[in-house]
């Protein structure tokens, strides 16, 4: 039976949105394409709840099944992207057989805490982006929206 009082007290699950443009996802799309098979990853500025400026890093791993960043390419992005005024909020990376959906490494990825992750998956004829907040135990999902301004939608 239907009871307000209770549905009151549930906890609602965590509600977001990124917007990425098409121009973006193209751009985040072209970059995993290009290092094909292995995995392709970056980070994203991110303005206002949505992606501005897409830093492909080069995966020093080589492998089509994990990534690692390299460590100076991501200092040097983290870097620009503060200076720019359009500081990283998101991290991107791609599963070459898909799905886009985290895997327990990347849950356990060792990251800012609030980034949107980002996974493009390119095992499909279409790419496919989906985004996520992970935590170690926890998959959060977060919805990805078009290029509109605030109040568009
Ligand atoms: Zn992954």
């Amino acid at each position: 039976m239907y009871d307000p009082a209770h549905r009151a007290r549930t906890p609602r699950p965590v509600i977001a949105t990124i917007r990425i443009s098409a121009t973006i996802r193209g751009l985040i799309v072209d970059a995993v394409a290009a290092v094909l098979p292995n995995e392709g990853c970056g980070v994203l500025g991110v303005l206002n709840g949505a992606v501005t400026s897409v830093y492909p890093i080069p995966n020093i791993d080589a492998a089509p099944d994990r990534y690692t960043m390299d460590p100076a390419t991501l200092v040097r992005a983290l870097r620009g992207a503060e200076q720019s005024g359009e500081p990283i909020g998101a991290i991107y990376h791609s599963h070459p057989g898909g799905p886009a959906y985290p895997s327990i490494a990347d849950r356990a990825t060792d990251v800012e805490r609030d980034w949107v992750h980002v996974i493009v998956d390119l095992g499909g004829i279409v790419p496919t982006l989906r985004a996520f907040r992970l935590t170690e135990t926890s998959v959060f999902p977060v919805e990805i929206a078009g290029g509109h301004r605030l109040g568009d939608i």
